[in-house]
């Protein structure tokens, strides 16, 4: 059985050409990039590249607004402990019911703590932000405004140009989680009012445990991690320079490839969307039809579980996810589902696959034939599903 892996929004394969970016800073070019020495200032130019490549990806104005960090959790955090230092007077912060707990759980850390007020706003049954209550939620007391660019489980894009300028209207600080958006769509960071974002090597073919923060220019910064001067003085600690190495290559490579994201990765997606809802009654596609990654598809089959497809999936070779895998193991539903108030006979049986460059026809094909059966088996076996097959998808049934 061929193996299929559609679980690229919980990691990536590093791509051979990263890898082998990577190899001589294990061996001949191993030396500490703060050193005055030969071996320290062909590291420290590498390591120049990789930050330029980087940029690039994400459109920054200058190279320095870069600060490598250990991942997206370490960006997402520093970002936010950064702004409750700079903003004096301020100590309220807006994100939303749907991030990753890379945010939520920081957040409800420094609620209880701190007694840090952390408005979390809303999104309707696509996923799509609550404006409004956003604009309410927004005063003098705002540090920092956190929202994520695109959803990890559902892949819906938030307007984060907009909520950037809204932000600033009322003098506060816009960080963004950009993780899963970093590398499958176009970022041209200094056409926007965003002040920081932070994207996740792994989710884009590096390594593991290395990311970065993008600081833009005249924003003022706290360093989360303090001690030597590495980063600028804006994250201590030797840098992991093969790391570093790597996500700059990935950057490049992702822009090379960024329009075949755009146009096969897609028509992969779109062709196993429509395939599965064709094929299998009573499931619908969560998130916004209009407005998502180009790799992300998460469908509900309803009155079964996730974890029972997953088994089913994982025994014909097909890796996909329930929720974020962060959650998965538990057996409540994705908070992300639940905040879009998709029902729970419908919110068990979500499953997402998120495809990458690697993807081929073949993998859709496989998908294809195997879950029709794998639904139909599970919903035998399903108490509630008895009389339910009469029923249409009792939700979202304006997208097909
Ligand atoms: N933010 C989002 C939206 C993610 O999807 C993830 C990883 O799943 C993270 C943050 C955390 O990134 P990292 O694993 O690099 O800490």
């Amino acid at each position: 059985m061929r193996p299929v892996y559609l679980d690229n929004n919980a990691t990536t394969r590093v791509d051979p050409e990263v890898v082998q970016a990577m190899l001589p800073f294990f061996t001949e070019q191993f030396g500490n990039a703060s050193s005055m020495h030969a071996f320290g200032a062909a590291v420290g130019d590498a390591m120049r590249t990789a930050r330029k490549q980087v940029q690039e990806l994400i459109g920054a104005e200058f190279d320095h607004e870069i600060i490598f960090t250990s991942g997206g959790t370490e960006s997402d955090n520093s970002a936010i402990l950064s702004a409750l230092e700079t903003q004096v007077g301020r100590d309220e912060i807006i994100t939303t019911m749907v991030e990753h707990p890379g945010i939520l759980s920081l957040c409800d850390h420094l609620a209880k703590t701190r007694g840090i007020t952390v408005h979390k706003i809303g999104v309707d049954s696509m996923g799509r932000l609550d404006i409004e209550a956003y604009r309410k939620a927004l005063g003098p007391k705002t540090a920092i405004v956190s929202m994520m660019w695109a959803n990890n489980e559902t892949g819906t894009l938030f307007p984060v140009d907009l909520l950037a300028e809204l932000a600033h209207e009322a003098g506060a600080l816009f960080h963004t989680d950009a993780v899963q958006a970093v590398g499958k769509i176009a970022i041209d960071i200094k056409s926007t009012e965003i002040d920081m974002l932070s994207l996740s090597g792994h989710k884009l073919h590096a390594p593991k445990g290395i990311g970065a923060l993008y600081v833009r220019k005249g924003v003022r910064f706290r360093p989360m991690i303090r001690g030597g001067h590495q980063e600028r003085g804006r994250r201590a600690g030797t840098e992991n320079v093969p790391a570093v190495i790597g996500l700059g290559k990935a950057s490049e490579l992702a822009l090379k490839h960024m329009a075949d994201e755009q146009t096969r990765v897609k028509a992969l997606r779109d062709r196993l969307e429509k395939g599965l809802l064709q094929q299998v009654g009573n499931s619908f596609v969560t998130g916004d039809p209009t407005n998502r990654l180009p790799n992300t598809c998460n469908i509900a089959f309803e009155y079964i579980e996730g974890e029972a497809i997953l088994l089913l999936l994982n025994k014909a070779g097909i890796a996909a996810s329930s929720g974020s895998a962060c959650t998965s193991g538990s057996l409540e539903p994705s908070h992300v589902l639940r905040a879009m108030k998709v029902p729970y006979t419908a919110a068990h049986g979500a499953i997402r696959f998120s495809f990458c460059r690697d993807n081929g026809e073949a993998d859709v094909d496989q998908v294809l034939e195997a879950v029709p059966a794998i639904i139909a088996k599970l919903r035998e076996l399903s108490p509630f599903w008895q009389g339910a097959d009469k029923a249409p998808a009792v939700f979202n049934p304006t997208f097909a």
